[in-house]
């Protein structure tokens, strides 16, 4: 049952466990209450975890250096990004594609690894995708709309959704839908697909990378909007945690289908039920 209440108990385990990062594996250089505890019941129990990101301009095995460096001991296999994502869904159904990508070195080798075709060549390119690019110039955006327009056989996707990309303090930086919205506004042409929160996709692509069903996997952050909405579209258990974003009084504002299962106020009440 979906709840705006504050959880008193889990009773039930799950076989994966997806974590969004911050705000609900840490809150800056500190990882938050219970995390430690959380994360030996998992591995004790047998269960797999992920902890997934929208962000791919850090690679996977970056992000697993900033968990060890907090004390988790996670390997890149661990981590997925939404450029992840993007590879296995390009492998998944367009295993042919020859892909220009607006996107950084990161994500570009996160692609090259998954062994994605990638080209700068606007007659031999079938896929453009779009994602945070602070390398963004105006040769990609040629590149794009030489590729794309008056061309309806070539598919545009984009890696995540995110307009801006926040800063501790309140500053921030634009984020892929900038980017997206560049190339659509020079193309007329609609980006098809966004891989990343809150689309289900991500969930779905992440859990048959793990082997797990949907129904056995419980997604957890702090974000309802984009962690829990993703959960609840792909039919998974979800869980916001209060430690990140999102106040328990903010709850009041949404439908009671846009609630998760659980709402904690440490992350380490899933750990009962695998202890
Ligand atoms: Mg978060």
């Amino acid at each position: 049952m979906p709840t705006k209440e504050v959880t008193a108990q889990v009773t039930e385990d799950y076989d994966a466990y997806l974590f969004d990062m911050d705000g609900t594996i840490y809150l800056g250089s500190g990882l938050l209450p219970g995390v430690p505890e959380l994360m030996d019941a998992i591995a004790q129990a047998g269960r797999k975890r992920a902890f997934v990101t929208n962000n791919p301009t850090r690679t996977r095995g970056e992000y697993a250096e900033k968990l060890n460096r907090l004390g988790l001991s996670a390997t890149e296999d661990d981590v997925v990004t939404s450029g992840t994502l993007t590879a296995a869904w390009i492998n998944q159904n367009l295993p042919d594609a020859v892909c220009f990508v607006c996107g950084e070195p990161p994500l570009l080798e996160e692609l090259r690894m998954r062994g994605v075709k990638l080209s700068k060549d606007p007659g031999e390119i079938t896929l453009v995708v779009s994602s945070y690019d602070r390398t963004f110039e105006y040769w990609k955006l040629q590149t794009a709309f030489d590729a794309l327009r008056n061309r309806p056989q070539v598919r545009f996707i984009a890696t995540h959704p995110d307009m801006y990309c926040p800063f501790p303090g309140g500053r921030g930086e634009p984020d892929a839908a900038a980017i997206t919205a560049a190339i659509e506004a020079c193309t007329s042409r609609q980006c098809e697909l966004v891989i990343g929160k809150p689309s289900p996709t991500m969930m779905t692509t992440a859990l048959s990378l793990l082997g797990v069903p949907v129904e056995r996997a419980v997604m957890v952050g702090d974000r309802i909007r984009t962690d829990i909405a993703m959960g609840i579209a792909a039919g998974t258990k979800t869980a916001l945690v209060l430690t990140g974003d999102t106040a328990l009084d903010e709850l009041d504002q949404f439908p009671v289908a846009a609630l998760p299962d659980y709402v904690l106020e440490r992350i380490d009440l899933l750990a009962a039920p695998l202890l």
